[in-house]
């Protein structure tokens, strides 16, 4: 047997094994400490799952329509209205089976061979694989701890050819937490409409905002840049929805066409009654993103005072968004994979060695993951960084 070319090419998701492999330890028993999660510890809201029971129960078990039903998307319309300032209609919206989906469905209908797609590093783990899956180029931004790990319309020049049709953009970042500013967006906006750029924004992170930072969405900058845009998010995070498979994005009428298209042949509708329960999400005002916000943030905190008291044996920058923190390890000597599997094994820490995301002198931790877990990790790390 003899596999595709592309499958040959895309390698396996480290943030799925390495966090599976450490669930399977603690089923065994062991006492593992895992920072390796991608996804919220808090339980999916009640609204929520009643309103999926009820969809159950009410027969609302059949396909859909491919890009979602209407009153989600009329939902998520009012959404990006009202927390994004943008005005996207119904027909422009595609619901999904994840902000991954989306993610992938839009590369997949943007990009062919010899197209460059800019990918600022540290990035996710999955952008490359999914421009590689497309047949593109990945074409690496590299940025420094000394910008925030951000790029500007300079370093993007720098990485500018012909071929460049793509700019992904993940704001708050994983893994690094990094939320760029209303006037950072404008000169990265400028940079897009000057060379006619597709900005792929991937905002799934939105609602996790830390230090009363605003969240602005790089496509309601101005109407250009708007038509550049692909804005992608998704219950996920917001609503600790990981395992639901829900996301969406909004876009041209060109692009939702032809994502559209490819879903119909691919998966079809995402989950019915997951979609019924997502619409029951928005019931959820601002003091529910508010509340879990203020928990992520508390834990970041306390996150950031261990290391501090490590003496720079580890280095970070203050994560503003999401819930990782991206450590330099630099100064262990060792590299990325070599650190997360000699903490796993001498200490039972599970953490996600950085060079998956473009950065093997880092590691990447969760901070998904309850206070008393924190504090018992960093005891580890701290006794065993300092003995290394
Ligand atoms: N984008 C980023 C930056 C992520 O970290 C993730 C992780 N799940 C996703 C997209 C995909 O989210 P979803 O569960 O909606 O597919
Ligand atoms: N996005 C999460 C993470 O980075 C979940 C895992 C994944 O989908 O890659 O850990």
């Amino acid at each position: 047997m003899s596999l595709s070319k592309r499958a040959k090419e895309v390698s396996p998701s480290a943030t799925l094994q390495i966090t599976a492999t450490a669930n399977r330890m603690v089923r065994e028993g062991k006492d593992v400490i895992a920072f390796g999660a991608g996804e919220p510890d808090f339980d999916t809201p009640d609204v929520i799952k009643g309103a999926a029971i009820k969809a159950i129960q009410d027969g609302f078990t059949k396909y859909t329509p491919t890009s979602g039903i209407p009153e989600l998307k009329e939902a998520i319309s009012k959404k990006l209205k009202k927390d994004n300032r943008l005005d996207y209609p119904a027909s422009s919206i595609i619901v999904s089976c994840g902000a991954k989906h989306s993610l992938y469905n839009v590369l997949q209908v943007l990009v062919e061979k010899g197209v460059e797609v800019l990918i600022p590093v540290p990035f996710w783990v999955s952008y490359p694989e999914m421009v590689k899956l497309a047949g593109g180029k990945a074409v690496f931004v590299r940025t420094s701890v000394k910008d925030d790990f951000k790029i500007n319309p300079k370093t993007l020049e720098k990485y500018f050819t012909k071929k460049t049709k793509i700019l992904i953009l993940n704001s708050p970042s994983n893994p690094c937490g990094v939320v760029y500013r209303r006037d950072e967006l404008e000169a990265i906006a400028d940079f897009c409409v000057k060379h006619n750029i597709i900005c792929i924004s991937d905002e799934i992170y939105e609602k996790i905002i830390f230090d009363g930072i605003e969240h602005v969405s790089i496509a309601s900058l101005s109407d250009r840049m708007k038509k550049l845009t692909v804005t992608v998010n998704g219950f996920s995070k917001s609503y600790s929805m990981t395992g639901w498979r829900l996301g969406y994005l909004a876009a041209e009428p060109e692009i939702v066409g032809a994502v559209s298209n490819l879903q119909d042949h691919s998966t079809s509708n995402p989950v019915s009654f997951a979609q019924k329960a997502a619409l029951s999400a928005f019931t959820l005002g601002d003091d529910f993103f508010k509340n879990i916000a203020k928990k992520f943030q508390e834990r970041r905190d306390v996150i950031i005072s261990r290391l501090d008291k490590m003496k720079g044996r580890l280095g970070y920058k203050k994560p503003e968004g999401a819930f990782y923190i991206f450590c330099d390890i630099s100064k262990t000597r060792m590299d990325s994979f070599t650190f997360a599997k000699r903490l796993l094994e001498e200490r039972q820490v599970a953490l996600i060695p950085g060079a998956p995301f473009g950065c093997d002198d880092y590691v990447r931790l969760s901070f998904a993951t309850s206070m008393e877990k924190i504090n018992k990790g960093f005891d580890r790390i701290e006794e065993w960084v300092a003995k290394l």
